[in-house]
């Protein structure tokens, strides 16, 4: 099949960072126009609930681009942003990122994260995501983290264990997506753990008009405003050997536990000077999509992270995180997740 063919197969999903209770929600969620998908008909706005002040919901989210013409949502705003380093270098200052009294070197060298694992249907009759499934999310997951998609790939010290998985019929749980109601009231109804566990919600997050989300999550500045609310929320068809063409290796999971662990986009700020926050991450104007090698969007040295698990390529384009990344996900835990 042609480029173009295999692409117009793609099911159109669309670029949305949001958060609720103003930062973001007012103003900034917009769906990008792009050409109607055959499937899904047109591009519609994400259905997103407002919040009281001051409960702001910052979630970073993965999409596709599906046809012609650049699919690209707003990031988090350049003020929730501003709010969450300032909050992080508070905590810092004040010591939080300290390690353990008595701990030798530089903190341990493994953290496994436990996970619960909610599986949601749309009816009693549906299909629940299969445990072999479940499975070979985690080993993906392990390995991402473990640096082994990718022969210069360094390890972090997570590692991923399931703690527990439950299924819900819940039909608008299952659609839920990034900022609903519903997917607040999922959250909140099934967190299990404290702030060092991830709670990942599968479902097919799902906008009105059809527009899918690969997936959406937390960050960790959150977990320790409003735990119930953190976790990390993946499409069924993003797992190794879903529906997704490009994007069903699994690496959605790792790339929204990236959010959660307190990562960016590559492409966070652009070409700017802050960027991700991240220093060897060279800067990118815009998301990468499919595998464009050598693309270079910025002024500033080196070529654009298209391999980077925090940007949007396809799966098998992605295969590591910088040290950079490495040494900010271990901080952020310190500060929020310990
Ligand atoms: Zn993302």
């Amino acid at each position: 099949m042609t480029e173009r063919g295999r692409r117009r197969g793609l099911p159109l999903l669309l670029t949305v960072l949001a958060a609720s209770g103003g930062l973001l929600l007012s103003g900034s969620v917009v769906a990008a126009s792009a050409a109607p998908s055959p499937s899904s008909g047109q591009t519609a706005s994400p259905a997103l609930d407002d919040c009281e002040p001051g409960d702001t919901e910052t979630l970073g989210a993965r999409t596709l681009k599906g046809l012609d013409g650049v699919v690209r949502g707003p990031e988090p705003s350049a003020a929730t942003a501003e709010a969450y380093e300032r909050d992080l270098a508070r905590r810092v200052a004040a010591g939080e990122a300290r390690l353990a009294p008595g701990a030798r070197g530089d903190g341990p060298r493994r953290i496994t994260v436990p996970v619960y694992v909610h599986v949601l249907k749309p009816s009693t009759k549906a299909k629940a995501v299969s445990r072999a499934k479940i499975r070979r999310q985690m080993k993906v997951m392990n390995r991402a983290y473990a640096g082994k998609q990718w022969s210069k790939a360094r390890s972090t010290r997570f590692r991923f264990k399931v703690k527990k998985v439950d299924t819900t019929v819940n039909r608008s749980w299952y659609y839920a997506t990034l900022g609903s109601k519903a997917s607040r009231e999922m959250r909140k109804t099934l967190h299990r753990g404290k702030r060092r566990a991830l709670n990942l919600y599968i479902g097919a997050p799902t906008e009105r008009g059809g527009l899918q989300l690969l997936g959406y999550a937390t960050f960790p500045q959150r977990a320790k405003k409003k735990l119930t609310l953190d976790g990390v929320v993946i499409h069924k068809d993003s797992m190794p050997g879903g529906r997704f063409r490009g994007y069903n290796k699994g690496d959605t999971a790792v790339h929204e536990t990236g959010h959660w662990l307190g990562l960016y986009h590559t492409f966070h700020g652009a070409c700017g000077k802050k960027g991700d926050r991240v220093a060897d991450t060279p800067s990118e104007r815009v998301p990468s999509f499919e595998c464009p090698r050598g693309r270079d969007t910025c002024p500033s040295p080196g070529v654009d992270p298209i391999h980077n698990f925090m940007d949007y390529s396809y799966d098998r384009c992605m295969h590591h995180f910088t040290p950079g990344q490495i040494d900010r996900m271990r901080k952020l835990w310190r500060v929020y997740r310990r």
